[in-house]
């Protein structure tokens, strides 16, 4: 396994819509792996394809490791089946934008159907930060970032800190 550069905000790379993913095989494994094993090192808890420079439809994430209980989970080809009505406001941090506290509202539940690396399809209700985690990480396979969700006026807020990390090229 191999930590991979995180590509960083404002890189066209994460502005890009990813393509689904078609071959289950041992590259696809190994890039699971690394992506697992770059996100546990930076830390974070989610981390999409893009954001490794691979456009292509899967995230990873662990919610839980911080906490002492790790339970990666390799999401490929994800859809949103449902979500909730009710909106929760949560600050999101991306390993694309480190520093920069985004307050965005989004529902407070959703289900999600994927695929795991043998191919075999789950679908889950997730609750709570997971919900947000998983919303956050296939806004990436959209080239969407939570900037994007937040309100104007908080946005402006932060773009010293965007400017910051640089200007798109
Ligand atoms: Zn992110």
């Amino acid at each position: 396994m191999s930590i991979l550069p995180i590509v960083q905000f404002p890189d066209p790379m994460l502005r890009r819509p990813c393509t689904p993913v078609t071959a289950f095989d041992t590259a696809l494994r190994r890039l699971a792996a690394d992506m697992l094993e770059t996100m546990y090192a930076a830390p974070g808890r989610g981390l999409a394809g893009p954001q490794v420079a691979v456009p292509r439809r899967l995230f990873v994430m662990d919610c839980t490791w911080k906490e002492g209980t790790p339970s990666p989970r390799v999401c490929v080809n994800p859809e949103i089946l449902a979500t909730s009505d009710t909106l929760v406001v949560q600050t999101e941090g991306c390993l694309s934008m480190p520093g920069v506290p985004a307050r965005v509202a989004r529902p407070d539940w959703v289900v999600l159907r994927w695929t795991d690396l043998d191919g075999a399809r789950h679908q889950a209700r997730m609750d709570g930060f997971e919900a947000v985690c998983a919303q956050h990480e296939l806004d990436h396979l959209n080239g969407r970032l939570c900037i994007d969700l937040m309100p104007e006026d908080a946005r402006l807020a932060v773009s010293p800190l965007l400017t910051a990390l640089g200007t798109p090229s």
